[in-house]
């Protein structure tokens, strides 16, 4: 899989992927222009891009991708705010070129996706969950995981005691957002052998 980071964090988030056959946007929160220098300015390989949740970080090039006629895909409010967009449900799975695509809901305050995106070409499995406060559904034979985790609960905690950070925003940034502590443990708790196998299996040469 390559995994192309255009931005990440509350300035925008977007990072395009590719198995070699099909690419992939994972959220659309950049100007277009940024998109289109990331894909060479080929924008038309973009097969689809799959869209977390409404909030600008994730959504700021989705009217320019509509209005060129390329697929988006996000929950339902985020399709009722951008006309083009295609709404789906959690767990609804679609194939897209070589890329198997399926959405899961993760907890944040307003509804939101993660993504589990499997590729026939390479048998590579990639989890993509972004805004979350954590994930309920574990996964088995990852070999990519995208996670972001944004902060750690005690350090959270020291600053809003000494007054350097409002409580309501560290209570805000503790529903909506996941800790390291808990990106920690939803690693643990899932099967990441896939990607030991997955280097095993390429790194073959019998
Ligand atoms: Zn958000």
């Amino acid at each position: 899989m390559d995994i192309t980071a255009i931005s990440s964090g509350s300035k925008g988030n977007a990072y395009l992927i590719s198995d070699g056959e099909t690419t992939l946007l994972l959220d659309a929160g950049v100007t277009f222009k940024r998109i289109q220098e990331a894909a060479g300015y080929n924008t038309g390989k973009i097969a689809a891009a799959l869209v977390t949740h409404r909030h600008g970080d994730h959504t700021a090039a989705i009217p320019q991708m509509t209005k060129r006629g390329m697929k988006v895909y996000a929950p339902q409010d985020t399709a009722d705010k951008f006309p083009g967009v295609e709404p789906l449900e959690s767990r609804d799975t679609m194939t897209i070129g070589t890329f198997t695509a399926t959405p899961f809901d993760v907890p944040h305050d307003v509804p939101c996706f993660g993504w589990l995106v499997d590729s026939a070409h390479t048998g590579e499995r990639l989890v993509y969950v972004t805004d979350a406060e954590y994930v309920r559904y574990r996964f088995s034979g990852m070999t990519h995981l995208m996670l972001e985790a944004n902060y750690s609960r005690e350090k959270l905690m020291e600053r809003a005691r000494a007054g350097e950070l409002p409580v309501k925003l560290a209570e805000r940034i503790m529903q909506t957002h996941m800790s390291i502590d808990t990106a920690l443990g939803f690693i643990r708790a899932n099967d990441i052998s896939g990607s030991e196998k997955h280097k095993t299996k390429r790194n073959c040469r019998c």
